[in-house]
């Protein structure tokens, strides 16, 4: 993880413990000894994380973290507040200043990187998320609901914790924002988790008579919850089994005796980051969708075509089946656009591709080519029969005239060209020629009618 990190600190010796730690996990590392100098470095060179001391002469942590958050080219860089030990009231108030972590001096090894990582991994998909959005702003589409906040905090968590006392705590902190199961056995929450989805689980490491590393090591290799981000608790004398745990992929933890700011900060920033990675990964199936899909019609389109003719063809031709090629062109269009106008046109476009649709099989590919033309790809099809169910819809076309939303009834037909594969020889861009040409022979002889490729 290559990440540039800001270390801002009064006291020098605590900045180069800082670096040094940091920089032995390979993170580019920039140092302040006051606020305005990190407030400067901050806007100057783009850093992906501030680690901020709280107590610092002039202008103080709280001070700089405000100021970070206001400034918006520094508003989404994540800040980690450095506070003393028994700071309680100092985590409010960073919390109220916009701090996304607490580390408590001394800083212990494992909680510097756990938290460094977890941030910056998030950082990154906020980042991802805000190059998207460009993008598709710049091709018209709105994009505010991807940064809104409002669906952020109704996720669903898991409880894995058999201590009456601290399940009654985390329920607590948290059963304002969030719906909470809870359970003890790791078995059956191993279930729960698999089958429910949830947007996080928080574990007990510590669970009586079971193991809840074992848990979360299921939990990290299987498919359905690999994603899902791991909160563990865990007691003060644990650290192996923590090192273990996040070995493990766990995402974070927290030490006895739970302390509820923290607790909550914790699990915002899981959970903020899970709603992101789900957008994302919506996003590129909206984004794959939306290049492959004529909105008009809901067809897919030329380019799904394209890439899709050639493996089509091929197996067909290895396998030495059929595969026939069915070009439609509806006549006369444009004079239906000028007589009942361009939304009416849309309307016979939509109901075409339905009827098109509706007279195809569900594994024949169905492809608005543009304007008023498709093209039907039907694999172990030969072209007699093509030619059969060509002529059934040129027919039905004939015969139902199309009604539009405006009340026309607007007479339609429809023009067919029909080729097929011709042997392990023959190329999809030559079937598709083929299919034109007898498209254009049909439109020459007359229209309304379904012409065969002469091969
Ligand atoms: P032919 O019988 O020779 O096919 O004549 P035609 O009028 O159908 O063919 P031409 O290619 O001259 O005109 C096609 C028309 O289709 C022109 C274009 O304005 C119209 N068109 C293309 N796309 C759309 C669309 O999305 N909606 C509407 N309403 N019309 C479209
Ligand atoms: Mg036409
Ligand atoms: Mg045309």
């Amino acid at each position: 993880m290559t990440a540039r990190i800001l270390v801002v600190d009064d006291v020098l010796a605590n900045v180069r413990l800082l670096e040094v730690r940091l920089k032995a996990e390979y993170f580019d590392v920039k140092t302040a000894l006051n606020g305005p100098d990190a407030l400067e470095i901050a806007a100057r060179d783009r850093v992906d994380l501030v680690l901020l001391d709280v107590m610092m002469p002039g202008m103080d942590g709280f001070e700089v973290c405000t100021k970070l958050k206001e400034q918006p080219e520094t508003a989404h860089v994540p800040v980690v507040m450095v506070t003393a030990l028994d700071g309680v009231d100092d985590r409010v108030r960073g919390l109220q200043c916009g701090a996304d972590d607490f580390l408590t001096k001394p800083v212990s090894e494992i909680a510097l990187i756990t938290r460094v990582k977890s941030l910056i991994r998030l950082k990154m998909m906020t980042d991802e998320l805000s190059l998207r959005a460009a993008t598709m702003q710049s091709v018209g589409i709105d994009t505010t609901e991807i940064f809104s906040t409002s669906r952020q905090f109704d996720g669903r968590v898991l409880l894995v914790d058999d201590r009456p006392s601290s399940v009654e705590k985390v329920k607590l902190a948290l059963e304002n924002d969030f719906s909470i199961d809870q359970q003890s056995d790791p078995a059956m929450a191993f279930h729960l988790a698999e089958t429910v989805g949830y947007d996080l689980i928080i574990v007990s490491l510590n669970l009586s008579g079971s193991d809840g590393l074992r848990f979360c090591s299921q939990v990290k290799m299987i498919e359905n919850t690999r994603y899902t981000p791991v909160l563990l608790i865990s007691d003060p004398d644990e650290k192996p089994t923590l090192l273990r745990a996040i070995d493990l992929g766990v995402n974070d933890y927290i030490i006895r005796p739970i302390e509820v700011n923290e607790l909550c900060a914790r699990v915002r920033t899981q959970m903020r980051r899970k709603v992101y990675a789900d957008r994302l990964r919506g996003m590129v199936t909206d984004a794959v969708e939306l290049a492959i899909t004529d909105p008009l019609t809901g067809l897919h389109n030329r380019r799904y075509l394209d890439s899709h003719l050639r493996s089509l063809v091929d197996r067909s031709a290895q396998a030495g089946k059929p595969i026939a090629v069915l070009a439609f062109d509806l006549d006369f269009f444009k004079g239906i656009n000028d007589t009942y106008g361009h939304d009416a046109g849309d309307d016979v476009l939509r109901d075409f591709s339905h009827r098109l649709k509706k007279s195809v099989r569900g594994i024949d590919l169905v492809v608005r080519h543009g304007g008023e033309e498709f093209i039907v790809i039907m694999p172990e099809t030969d072209s007699a029969l093509a030619i059969k169910v060509a002529d059934r819809l040129r027919h039905d076309v004939e015969k139902e005239a199309f009604e539009t939303r405006a009340g026309d009834s607007i007479p339609v037909t429809v023009s067919v060209g029909v080729a097929e594969l011709q042997g392990k020889t023959d190329t999809s861009d030559a079937l598709l020629r083929r299919a034109d040409q007898a498209l254009y022979a049909a439109k020459r002889e007359g229209r309304n009618r379904v012409v065969a490729d002469a091969a």
